[in-house]
Order: structure tokens, then C-alpha cells, then sequence
């Protein structure tokens, strides 16, 4: 499987940094780039950086008014309260100085990328500084300044492309969904903690999407303490099914990776097991399915070192056709650099060995549940 691909990053990157203390820190995308390089994952011609959005790109999803209050944060001016109103100068979403700027690059990454993979230049595309799921036209949200996800999606609409998104970053998909409710030629598709647990709140079974949408929004909300073997037995049961109901032209995944056992702002139980079998799978189906068509984003993921860059090196791996096998090794010289000082040591294998998460007493009341959730899906999804 050769054919072109491209990895979108740039250490510009680092700029997307609310404060010090945050926990959405963007070196985690310079340490994944980093583990890529020193697995041998990245050819001189499969690194793209990315340019920043325009505003003409921005206003097709967000609103003047939003556009204006970020660029007025990002250039020192100071919250007020109808900054809060847009979401911002909150404990998630405090403005910075420069902000504007770094949220267009971030953005302007996916769509590059979108674009890319419309025209047919490339074929798959891996945005990890992208993804950013949470933003709604007029309001920033969970980290989220502009919704790169929107725009991308967008693209490749203009391009007569029926689009599937799917996400498995552990938190609801909100801000693309409700930006596609009503768009019967955009089926979105969130697995999530759910929303009784975890921010946002939202992402229930019971929403399906809207007027001529109605049946394009899927949503998994799985119990906390969910396992690689309960989710993935979910997102076999409902991904291919409803992508080929659907027969989208092109997919677009996010793979926010904080659900992992590790991470710590949500209560999931996976590996990176779990990662590289799901891109393993989205790959398969972008050629069955879509074409080919595949652009794949980060999003979250708050384990930075010891989960972020082997989880999305696996992603990436998949992505170009040489997928990693399982006893794949950390680069040394990554972990000699990286480990902190009276820690426990670094992962040494990418892959993370099975029985990583001991399984709980509760783990089969908690796939039930689960499977609970999948039973009530089947009976309302036209996809199921
Ligand atoms: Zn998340």
C-alpha cells in the first residue's frame, strides 16, 4: 500500500499554550514527532507544515463577532464579561496573547491537509496538532479556540465528498456534531465517556441528528473503567456497519488518546493497544469504504509522555503502510532524553503488552452495560 501521505506538523506548534500549567501542553506534539523521527517512521517528503487559516476559511464555520473577540484577547486586550459569553477567559479556555495566531495554525494544519486529500494529492494526511472537537461556531469550549474538524469537513464537501468523522477521543465529539446536525451528507460518529461522567455532558444515544441530519449522528456513551476488549467490540459492532449504510467518500478520525489508563482527566481503562488496533481497522475501511480517502487528527490526550507520542506514532505507522509490529521498542536515546528523575521509567515498548490493566472484578457488569448501550442503538439507528 504506497501512496502519498504526509505528516502535518511544525514545532510553530508551541505556540497553542493557554499557560504553564495547563494541561492541553503542546510539547506532547513535539515529543510524537520526535518518537516518529527516531522510529524511522518519517521520509524527508512526508513532513508538511502547516499554513494558518485564513479568515475567509474561519468565517465559514465561526461568526464575525466570535472572530473578533479571539483576535482582541490575542492581542492583550482583557477579558470582560462578554468574553465569557464566547467561552473565553474561562478556566479552560483563558485568552492569551498571540492566540489567534496559534489556533489558525493549528487549524489551518487540518485544512491543508483536507485539501490535500480532496484534490487527490494525498491520500491519507495526519494532523497531530489538530482535532480540536469541543469549538462551536461562536464559542470556545474543552480547549478548543476553532473547530479545525468543521473546516476540514467542509473542504471536502466543496469537493462533492460525502464525509464520515469518526472519534474515539474519550470526550463527545460535541462541537462537530452540532455543526452537522442537520447535514444529511456529514454522519458523525462519537465513543465517549459518558456524558453523566465526563466533560461535556452531552452525546446520549437519543441523538441522532436533525430534520434532513435525522439518522447521521451516532453516539456511544461507554461506562467508566471501559477496557480495550469492551470498546473495540463496540466499535466493530457499529463502525463498519454504519459506514457502509452510509458510503461516505472520504473519512476523517480523531484520535485523541485520553482514554488510556494513564491519562489523567478521565477514568477509561486502554492501552495503546487499543490505538493502533483502531487505526488499524479506519485504515482498512478508508480503502474499502472511502476511496482511500483518510485524514486522521489528534485531539486530546494528557498522559504527554508516556502515552501521547507512542499512541500517535502507532497512528501514524499504520497510516503510511508500514504498520508497527507488537514487540516495537521506544527508541532508547527517546527515553534516556525524556525520563524524569526519580519516576518510574518510561514505557519501553510502544505497544503496550496485554495485561498492562489487570481486569477488574466489575469488567463484565461493565461490558454489559455497554453492550446495553449497543442493544438501544440498534433499535433506533437506521445505520444499525
Ligand atoms: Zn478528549
Amino acid at each position: 500500500m504506497s501512496h502519498p501521505v504526509a505528516l502535518i506538523y511544525s514545532d510553530a506548534y508551541q505556540g497553542y499554550r493557554f499557560s504553564p500549567d495547563h494541561p492541553f501542553n503542546p510539547i506532547r506534539l513535539r515529543w510524537t514527532y520526535e518518537m516518529i523521527e527516531e522510529l524511522g517512521l518519517l521520509a524527508p517528503s512526508e513532513l508538511r507544515g502547516p499554513e494558518p487559516a485564513s479568515d475567509e476559511a474561519l468565517l465559514r464555520v465561526h461568526t464575525p463577532s466570535y472572530l473578533e473577540e479571539v483576535r482582541r484577547l490575542s492581542s492583550g486586550g482583557a477579558v470582560r464579561e462578554s468574553s465569557l459569553l464566547y467561552g473565553l477567559g474561562t478556566e479552560d479556555d483563558p485568552g492569551f496573547p498571540g492566540m489567534h495566531e496559534a489556533a489558525a495554525l493549528a487549524v489551518g494544519g487540518t485544512l491543508g491537509a483536507a485539501r490535500a486529500v480532496a484534490s487527490g494529492d494525498l491520500v491519507h494526511a495526519f494532523n497531530i496538532g489538530g482535532g480540536l472537537h469541543h469549538a462551536f461556531a461562536a464559542q470556545a469550549a474543552g480547549f478548543c479556540i476553532y473547530n479545525d474538524i468543521a473546516l476540514a469537513i467542509l473542504a471536502l464537501r466543496d469537493a462533492g465528498l460525502k464525509v464520515a468523522y469518526i472519534d474515539i477521543d474519550v470526550h463527545h465529539g460535541d462541537g462537530v456534531q452540532e455543526i452537522f446536525y442537520r447535514d444529511p451528507d456529514v454522519l458523525t460518529i462519537s465513543f465517549h465517556e459518558s456524558g453523566r461522567y465526563l466533560f461535556p455532558g452531552t452525546g446520549g444515544v437519543e441523538e441522532l441528528g436533525a430534520g434532513p441530519g435525522l439518522g447521521t449522528s451516532l453516539n456511544v456513551p461507554l461506562e467508566p473503567f471501559t477496557d480495550d476488549a469492551s470498546w473495540l467490540e463496540l466499535f466493530e459492532a457499529i463502525v463498519p456497519p454504519a459506514l457502509r449504510i452510509f458510503r461516505p467518500d472520504a473519512l476523517v478520525t480523531l484520535h485523541g488518546c485520553d482514554g488510556h489508563v494513564l491519562d489523567p482527566l478521565a477514568d477509561m481503562r486502554l492501552t495503546t493497544r487499543f490505538y493502533w488496533r483502531t487505526a488499524a481497522r479506519l485504515h482498512e475501511l478508508a480503502h474499502e469504504v472511502a476511496g482511500g480517502r483518510w485524514l486522521g487528527l489528534g485531539g486530546g490526550g494528557y498522559e504527554l509522555l508516556r502515552v501521547v507520542p507512542r499512541a500517535w506514532s502507532l497512528v501514524w505507522a499504520e497510516m503510511r503502510g508500514t504498520p508497527l509490529p507488537e514487540e516495537t521498542r521506544v527508541p532508547t536515546a527517546f527515553n534516556r532524553r525524556h525520563q524524569p528523575p526519580g519516576e518510574a521509567p518510561l514505557p519501553d515498548l510502544v505497544v503496550d503488552p496485554q495485561d498492562l490493566v489487570p481486569a477488574l472484578d466489575r469488567q463484565g457488569e461493565i461490558s454489559g452495560r455497554n453492550r446495553a448501550t449497543l442493544a438501544r442503538l440498534r433499535q433506533i439507528s437506521p445505520l444499525l
